[in-house]
């Protein structure tokens, strides 16, 4: 009934798995793909009158879903990529790719997201996480972003109003991203492509792309890097059930084929308190797990 009338793909008793990078999740009850910020905005608020928990998603390359699946409605941003391209400003919904985008703009000779051009994130997960890379950050290309609040209301909010830190965004649990408008400035397309290319071959040689991860685990403290951190604590290579630290990089959790939810958080959990108890040093995880005891207002 909540989904009479929308536009868009919807699928029943559907693997997480699917939806996410990791490869890992049991069944979602509802999954909806909205084609249109006015029915994911529809969908959201039937939801909420009628007490059904909503879950968000874009391209799931930050996030842990949980073995026993989700209750209620998980949209999937991805199917909302309008994109409007103006004068080095390109207006674009939140279930772009955020590398597409990158090398869409390299291509036209925009410079700002040569950084972005091996995150493969979403647009609204990328503004609502900062995603970052090579010293640059997400939050520097943003000039405004349309969301939908906890409060059922549509807002334009401009980059002044919100508050950006190191893979902080203020409107994280708060709002739901719609649509963003970002700025380039014009460079130099060759260079930006060459650029783009490096990044990318750093990746491939340094991150285990090969087997299915989450990206970074943990944010790195202040002045250290969290890879170095677990790797001088012995844990690379290191397994729990299905799930194993790179061999590649320390700060990779890889899927081995049949790794549970649960053998992440066992390893995450194990790591920090070896590296708190060896180094004094709190790790804070920087991909996100969604469990089903959340609370509402931590899934909206
Ligand atoms: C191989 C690999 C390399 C990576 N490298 C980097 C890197 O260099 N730098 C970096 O910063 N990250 C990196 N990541 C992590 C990830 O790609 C980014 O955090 C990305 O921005 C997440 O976007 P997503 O669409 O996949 O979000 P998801 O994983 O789908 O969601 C993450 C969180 O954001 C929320 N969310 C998603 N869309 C929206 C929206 N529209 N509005 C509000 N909330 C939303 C979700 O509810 C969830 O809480 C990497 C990941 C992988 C797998």
């Amino acid at each position: 009934m909540i989904l009479d009338g929308m536009t868009g793909r919807v699928e029943k008793k559907y693997p997480l798995l699917h939806l996410n990078t990791w490869r890992i999740g049991g069944p979602a009850e509802v999954v909806y793909w909205p084609e249109t910020t006015e029915d994911l905005f529809s969908v959201w608020k039937r939801a909420r009158e009628a007490d059904i928990p909503v879950w968000l998603i874009g391209r799931g390359s930050n996030l842990l879903l949980p073995d026993e699946g989700l209750p209620g409605i998980t949209m999937v941003t991805t199917a909302l990529r309008k994109i409007h391209w103006g004068d080095f400003i390109v207006r674009v919904e939140a279930g772009y790719s955020l590398a597409l985008l990158a090398q869409e703009a390299g291509e036209r000779g925009w410079s700002g997201l040569e950084f972005a051009r091996g995150i493969p994130g979403s647009v609204g997960g990328a503004v609502i996480m900062n995603a970052g890379a090579h010293g640059r950050e997400i939050a520097s290309q943003i000039t405004n972003i349309t969301v939908l609040g906890t409060d059922g209301t549509l807002k334009n909010i401009k980059r002044e109003e919100i508050k950006f830190a190191y893979r902080y965004c203020s409107l994280r649990g708060q709002a739901w991203v719609l649509e963003a408008q970002l700025a380039f400035s014009r460079g130099e397309r060759e260079q930006i492509l060459k650029t783009m290319k490096e990044n990318l071959a750093n990746r491939t040689a340094n991150q285990p792309i090969e087997k299915p991860n989450a990206g970074s685990i943990f944010r790195n403290p202040p002045g250290d890097s969290a890879g170095r951190l677990i790797e001088a604590a012995g844990w690379k290579g290191k397994r729990m059930g299905g799930a194993q630290v790179s061999e590649k990089h320390a700060n990779f959790i890889v899927n081995n084929g049949s790794a549970k939810s649960k053998d992440v958080l066992a390893l995450i959990d194990a790591i920090k308190n070896d590296v708190r108890t060896k180094y004094g040093i709190t790790l804070q995880t920087e991909v996100e797990s969604i469990q089903t005891e959340m609370t509402i207002s931590q899934r909206m």
